[in-house]
């Protein structure tokens, strides 16, 4: 059994066949969690969790890309197909956590990629970024909830943000999409947090090296992920990433931990069921 713990099978590019997909992953022993990137789509992963006896689970939140800062021009994700927030409406999220499927707060966090041409515009957006992060680890600690944290190119703001608010820090948390140098990801597992690999791993991203950063992570902290539709792994004849694709990733770590397939599928089992309690 395998468990891909971020998934988004809420999107619109599941739209014409999202119950085939979810049923070749269970009928392969393939457990997910579909991840909400703003109110719409946490919405749907709760609906399509609920929909399903066992083996899917939802995670809530807003995507920090996903707020309308009015600073930048965003063009819509033709993949996700979703609008963006003005605000983070926070009982709103919190009525959807009502649901016992709800196992996470995420996506959130901080995603730097795009950003506004100015310097005052530039801060004012950081700062929009961090107040967002703010709202949401204040809901994930007044329902008890992990984290999947969403960091993209702002390590070093991430870490400063936790670091200044201890009491909003969360005690359990996973480093989604993990890119990240090898003292990124040794702040991370000081704060005790997991991290998740995906298909990135495959690429080359210049400062990074997987292999070293896979080789560092402790077993018992490494989960693995999909990301679908985004991300297909090296190696998979396919245009859009599914769930059941998250079996390459494991292979891929095994390897480079030197141990069998088997054995990495247990143990990041038992961390995804550990962490979300699932
Ligand atoms: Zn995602």
């Amino acid at each position: 059994m395998l468990i891909d713990t971020h998934a988004h099978l809420n999107f619109r590019a599941f739209e014409k066949d999202r119950e085939k997909v979810i049923k070749k992953c269970l009928e392969n022993n393939v457990w997910m969690i579909n991840v909400g990137s703003n109110f719409k789509t946490s919405k749907k992963a709760v609906e399509i969790a609920e929909s399903s006896e066992k083996g899917i689970s939802a995670s809530i939140g807003l995507h920090p890309i996903n707020l309308d800062t009015g600073l930048i021009k965003l063009k819509p994700d033709k993949l996700e197909g979703e609008n963006y927030e003005k605000e983070f409406d926070y009982e709103r999220y919190k009525s959807l956590a009502s649901s016992k499927k709800v196992v996470a707060i995420g996506e959130i966090g901080l995603d730097y990629y795009w950003k506004p041409k100015t310097k005052k515009k530039k801060e004012l957006f950081k700062d929009k970024q961090r107040e967002l992060l703010l709202q949401q680890l204040k809901l994930a600690k007044e329902l008890n909830l992990p984290v999947i944290f969403h960091c993209r190119m702002a390590n070093n703001d991430l870490f400063k943000i936790l670091s200044e608010n201890p009491d909003l820090r969360p005690k359990k948390a996973v480093a989604h999409s993990f890119v990240g140098t090898v003292d990124d990801i040794k702040k991370d597992l000081d704060l005790g947090y997991y991290i998740g690999f995906n298909g990135i791993i495959f690429k080359n991203i210049e400062g990074i090296d997987f292999k070293k950063v896979i080789e560092i992570t402790p077993l018992d902290k490494i989960l693995i992920e999909t990301d679908c539709p985004y991300l297909v792994p090296k190696g998979v004849e396919a245009k859009r990433n599914e769930p059941i694709f998250v079996k390459y990733i494991a292979e891929h770590i095994a390897k480079v931990k030197k141990i069998s397939f088997e054995k990495l599928a247990e143990i990041t089992t038992q961390n995804a069921r550990e962490l979300f309690n699932i």
